[in-house]
């Protein structure tokens, strides 16, 4: 029997990641996190065990892909493509360059859901991209049901395969649609985390040259950023129950104008705070007539 010899190479863990953590440092406002989560990814050792010995022996080849994936993160490429997925509340989602890496704010969706939809079992969740909300929804709320659209083929592959992942592929039915799916049903709640970036927005290199890595279509909207809002808001009533509602993620300084689109549809809305204190979701309710 021939054995397969390894190359390995005995590494001191801590000054690996310090070593790391110093070429990060003008990337990234976490560099010695970042660090730890790159090792402990490519050398397959749990995060919290990175530092239990000084020296161990550690394949060349694993090494070699840690020196990758910081020459990859020196380039700007954000970390959750580099190692590959993206933690989401109780979700551990799968990410690629073909969809939007879920934020953190949106976290507070589900949340927001809790709170002033508390008997809502049926969603819509229009351009589920990952799959984050959709599957949150799924994961979180009992006897739920979601149907979520999304206009790429690409990221629906990755949200299916995130659902399996997850065991809620019988939760959640994932729909190829230019926002509303074929069929008209009924949804308790409509909810929305669109693109918003105006596409007219000339100075985006301040907002983070990471996002050139992510995927144009679910970042940039016409008209000031709001056409997705206007197009969802003008047809949602023919998909919620009289006693329905949206919410959706806005950007920096869109609450309002949503507001007033809302308001200008027959919704009465209102606007919420996400944990940074930026007016960043808005509520609305059909008005009863
Ligand atoms: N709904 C998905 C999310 O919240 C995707 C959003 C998008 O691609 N604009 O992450």
């Amino acid at each position: 029997m021939i054995k397969e010899f390894k190359k390995k190479r005995t590494v001191n863990l801590k000054q690996f990641a310090k070593d790391i953590s110093d070429q990060l440092k003008n990337k990234t406002d976490n560099p010695s996190l970042e660090s730890k989560i790159i090792l402990s990814h490519f050398l397959e050792i749990d995060i919290k065990d990175l530092y239990l010995f000084d020296n161990i022996e550690i394949d060349i080849d694993k090494i070699n892909s840690v020196y990758e994936a910081i020459e990859l993160r020196l380039k700007d490429k954000p970390l959750e493509y580099i190692i590959g997925y993206k933690p989401f509340r109780f979700l551990k989602l799968k990410v690629n360059e073909d969809v939007l890496i879920p934020r953190n704010e949106t976290e507070e969706i589900i949340d927001i859901i809790k709170r002033f939809f508390p008997r809502a079992k049926t969603f819509l969740d229009i351009g589920t991209g990952s799959g984050a909300i959709a599957l949150s929804i799924a994961r979180e709320i009992e006897n739920s049901f979601c149907v979520a659209t999304d206009i790429s083929e690409r990221a629906l592959k990755i949200a299916k395969e995130n659902a399996k992942e997850n065991n809620l592929e019988n939760k959640v039915v994932f729909e190829l649609a230019d926002l509303f799916p074929l069929e008209k049903e009924k949804f308790d709640v409509i909810v929305s985390n669109p693109p918003y970036i105006d596409i007219n927005n000339t100075r985006l290199s301040v907002i983070s040259e990471e996002i050139y890595f992510e995927p144009k279509i679910a970042l940039f909207a016409e008209n000031k950023g709001l056409y997705f809002y206007e197009k969802i808001l003008f047809k949602a009533k023919d998909y919620l129950f009289l006693d329905g509602g949206l919410i959706f993620e806005v950007g920096f300084n869109q609450a309002k104008e949503v507001v007033e689109i809302g308001e200008s549809n027959n919704f009465s809305c209102f606007s919420l705070k996400d944990l940074n204190g930026i007016d960043r979701f808005v509520v609305c309710r059909r008005k009863m007539i």
